[in-house]
């Protein structure tokens, strides 16, 4: 909680006009201010959150860039105690997952964070097919001898629920990357584990919009901000969801102690970009479903993933528990990796270019890059972005050509 002193400060506005400000006004920035507590929609709750409404104020929370704060308030240091711009992102967040949210420097500054949660000797399990980083990140702990890691198939329900009894940490991510396999969530948090232990969903590809980890019953959520969130490719930040006081206070210190702070003109433009978030994500969800279907009946194309698709292996779960299946689609042209390289090279409106969940669409092949040896050599993955779908599809389509 602040105080208006706080606020005041934070925004550099001078004592002396904390008369106009109304100082005896109470600023609460949590989910208690009217009327956030009463919406139910993430479509309001992304334009209606993370605002200051006293008298005066500026609608837009702005970006902070503030170390050090004037002591007499719970807010002395940016790096201990947080600023009103990031809180902006955090409050956003956490009501649209249904908890408390602490937002990091990077998507994987966040998982760093989670990970730093583990005792010396504890167990992770992974999917087989996940980011990269996240599992450079466990690799390279346990090449240092700090954990022991597990990969098991996204899809293996069975052995999910089998490691919940040894394992100490349980990463799931869902859809996965890039093979879009979804797991069964709700079956594996429900399955018995030690007391100690932590289920974790990266629900980057899904976006709090298609999936609620923790009303699945994970004690994690977390999300890479500069993808859905941030959505115009132009910021790197990460926020972790909980709903537990001890793990949220846990995960804050684990931030101080490692200065994996958020920048302020950063989170000033993740909370920008999720302003829109529920138009962009149905936009582009919307132009994913008509070109998966266009892309698995074209003759160049040998295999097309995509959860919406009925011929996805694991669209049944896909269906029973997400609310939208996403921007991500991955498939196989038909020939090598120089085959796949040449439809890169030939896209005009798609951009060859890492990175997803923006306005515009990327397209890239997957197997060249360190830890995902283990995709088929002409996977390209394609995230959607808002463009015209027709335009989008003639792009393609002529891509796809034949040489
Ligand atoms: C991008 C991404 C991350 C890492 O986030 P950064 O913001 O790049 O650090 C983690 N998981 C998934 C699924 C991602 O797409």
């Amino acid at each position: 909680m602040h105080t208006d002193r706080d606020v005041a400060d934070a925004l550099g506005i001078h004592s002396g006009y904390c008369i106009a400000w109304r100082p005896r006004y109470r600023f609460v920035s949590m989910s208690t201010d009217l009327p956030l507590a009463e919406l139910s929609s993430a479509e309001s709750l992304l334009v209606a959150a993370g605002r200051d409404r006293r008298p005066g104020a500026p609608l837009n929370r702005p970006p902070v860039p503030a170390s050090n704060f004037v002591l007499g308030t719970e807010r002395a240091y940016a790096r201990d105690d947080g600023t009103p711009t990031w809180e902006a992102l955090e409050e956003i967040v956490g009501l649209l997952e249904g908890g408390h949210t602490v937002a990091f420097a990077s998507g994987m500054a966040g998982v760093a964070a989670v990970f730093d949660q583990l005792r010396a000797g504890s167990q992770i399990v992974l999917p087989d097919d996940c980011y990269q980083g996240v599992a450079g990140l466990a690799e390279s702990g346990r090449q240092k001898g700090f954990w022991s890691l597990r990969r098991l198939a996204v899809d293996d329900t069975e052995g999910w629920i089998r490691a919940c009894a040894d394992a100490d940490l349980l990463w799931l991510e869902s859809p996965s990357n890039p093979l879009l396999a979804v797991a069964d969530v709700r079956a594996i948090c429900s399955a018995a584990r030690k007391p100690t232990a932590l289920v974790a969903v990266d629900n980057t590809f899904a976006t709090s919009l298609n999936q609620r980890p923790l009303d699945l019953g994970a004690d994690v959520s977390f999300q890479s901000a500069t993808k859905f969130i941030g959505g115009h490719s132009d910021l790197l930040s990460g926020v972790v969801t909980v709903r537990r006081d001890d793990l949220r206070a846990a995960l804050r210190r684990s931030r101080e102690l490692n200065g994996a702070t958020p920048g302020a003109l950063e989170s000033y433009l993740a909370v920008r970009g999720a302003r829109t978030m529920a138009l962009r994500l149905e936009r582009a969800q919307a132009n994913a479903m008509v070109l998966a279907e266009r892309l698995q009946a074209h003759p160049r194309v040998a295999l097309t993933r995509y959860p919406g698709l009925s011929s996805h292996p694991t669209h049944p779960v896909a269906r029973a528990q997400l609310k939208g299946f996403g921007t991500i689609i991955s498939f196989d042209v038909r020939g090598d990796a120089a085959a796949a390289d040449a439809v890169c090279s030939r896209v005009r409106l798609i951009h060859h270019a890492t990175s997803l969940g923006a306005v515009e669409s990327t397209i890239e092949r997957r197997a060249g890059i360190p830890g995902q040896e283990h995709l088929p050599p002409s996977l390209l993955r394609l995230s959607v972005g808002i463009e015209n779908v027709e335009e989008l599809w003639a792009d393609l389509a002529s891509a796809l050509r034949d040489e």
